[in-house]
């Protein structure tokens, strides 16, 4: 069969870091790129006789996604114990939650390839995270063939966000990923940066021929920390998987390790190698009870979410669907954009404009997500003022913007300092118009002969002899009643 008789039915597990102070079970500061083994202490090394403390605010930050997915949040959850053995593990076991997990149900809207699908959220548990060993490191001549272990990262809190096999491409599980990495830091719950190992993600893929109601045999594909990873995993799993089949061949349900080197996965263990965790509630910690005066608090503290906030752009400030969502790119820039509507609120169409156009392009991602803008939106605002009451054109605008960030100061001084408001009198235009038509008599008598594409090098040539400065308006009009003229 062609690959386009089977479809692929995908799952994904997305681990994110809670952007709290302390740790999920002690009062150690969760820190990135700390001298190894400086922020810990006996809970988080898992010493006998140590009793974990529940961190209140890593249950409001999960809360604060669960009500962002519109999941049910449950009065009542159990953190467990899974149990297995790793050296960056000092406890022998993982502080999770398994039968009874904070919040369950919820979706998120995913729009790819055309199509827009709803991806149902099965459960978000809340977990610590593990230390971390390191197998490479610049004192190999000293260590060959040790390991070591930095437990910085032990309790750190995370959510675990599953969704159901409601996916069915790579394209459709990178795009689940995008919106919900803005999600999560749109509810200030996690940074969401997956260079620090905020985020990682599993993805469970398998495939069946199309149009089938049985899933076929699923595979595990585990740590994958980038979203470019997950695409190429998902996509080199699907045609393993599919190739297998063409070829007769049965499946094995596995866990495999993406390889980034050579955009293949590889087993790491079959079914039957698969651990049993031997999960149990853990009782030193006891059930987690959210009552509904902590839902209300929580509830009552969320911010407008993205796709509200779109919406609401496209109704009040008549921008066009895909530009409101790229507004909404993340929270400071939408914040951004309103504060420059309100500060220009004649033209919110061009505001929206000069930011997609102009200031993001001038921009890395990292400072789109962050809100780190160039100018204040007050700036923007004052520039894109000065182009809707003529004083300067759009295209002087751009070159000042240039200027405006670099020294910062108000866009009227520069203006009149750099002497670049528009001409708009008639006179001055009608001189240069009058200039350009005497000094190219060949060109008059083309756009005479009948050549009206000629137009624009004539506009272009009376700009340039108006140093860039000319009303384009009136520069057009008075252009063509003198070439027309005669
Ligand atoms: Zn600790």
């Amino acid at each position: 069969m062609p690959t386009s008789d089977f479809e692929p039915v995908i799952g994904l597990e997305m681990h994110c870091q809670l952007k709290t102070k302390s740790k999920a079970f002690c009062a150690c500061p969760v820190v990135f790129g700390a001298p190894p083994n400086t922020a810990v202490c006996p809970v988080c090394l898992g010493y006998p006789g140590v009793l974990p403390v529940a961190n209140r605010e890593m249950v409001t930050l999960a809360m604060r996604v669960a009500l962002a997915t519109g999941c049910t949040i449950e009065e009542t959850s159990v953190f467990a114990r899974k149990n297995y053995f790793y050296p960056d593990l000092p406890k022998g076991y993982q502080i999770s939650q398994y039968d009874k997990p904070l919040a369950v149900g919820g979706a998120v809207t995913v729009r790819a390839g055309g199509s827009v699908k709803q991806v149902r959220l099965n459960r978000i548990h809340l977990e610590e995270d593990a230390g971390k060993s390191m197998h490479e490191f610049p004192w190999e001549d000293v260590l060959t063939g040790a390991s070591l272990v930095d437990l910085n990262r032990s309790g750190t809190p995370l959510i675990e966000i599953v969704t159901e096999p409601d996916l069915s491409s790579a394209e459709e599980a990178h795009e689940y990923l995008v919106l919900l990495r803005r999600l999560v830091r749109w509810v200030d719950a996690s940074d969401g940066n997956m260079e620090e190992g905020s985020l990682r993600c599993d993805a469970n893929v398998s495939v069946r021929p199309k149009g089938g109601t049985v899933l076929g045999t699923k595979v595990e594909i585990k740590n994958l920390n980038s979203f470019a990873h997950v695409k190429k995993a998902i996509e080199h799993e699907i045609e393993r998987q599919v190739a297998a089949l063409e070829a007769g061949k049965a499946l094995v349900q596995e866990t495999r390790l993406f390889e980034p080197a050579s955009g293949a996965t590889k087993t790491m263990r079959s079914k039957e190698e698969a651990m049993d965790y031997r999960y149990f509630p853990d009782p030193d910690l006891g059930a987690l009870v959210v009552d509904e005066a902590w839902k209300r608090e929580v509830a009552a503290a969320m911010p407008e979410l993205p796709e509200a906030r779109a919406a609401r752009f496209t109704s009040a400030f008549g921008l066009p669907a895909a530009d409101a969502d790229l507004v909404c790119l993340s929270r400071p820039l939408a914040d951004y954009y309103e504060a420059a509507v309100a500060a220009h609120p004649k033209n919110p169409k061009a505001l929206a404009n000069w930011l997609l156009s102009e200031l993001l392009a001038k921009m890395s991602d990292a400072d789109r997500h962050a809100g780190r803008m160039p100018v204040a939106p007050a700036v923007l605002a004052a520039l894109v003022r000065r182009i809707d009451d003529g004083t300067i054109s759009g295209k002087i605008a751009k070159e000042l913007l240039v200027d405006l960030i670099a020294t910062g100061r108000p866009v009227d001084d520069l203006v009149k300092e750099k002497g670049l408001v528009q001409i708009s009198d008639e006179g001055p235009i009608r001189d240069a118009v009058a200039k350009v038509l005497a000094d190219n008599p060949a060109q008059v008598a083309t756009y005479r002969g009948g050549k009206a594409a000629a137009f624009g090098w004539f506009v272009g040539q009376v700009m340039k002899a108006l140093a860039g400065r000319g009303n384009p308006g009136v520069v057009n009009r008075l252009l063509r009643d003198a070439l027309e003229k005669d």
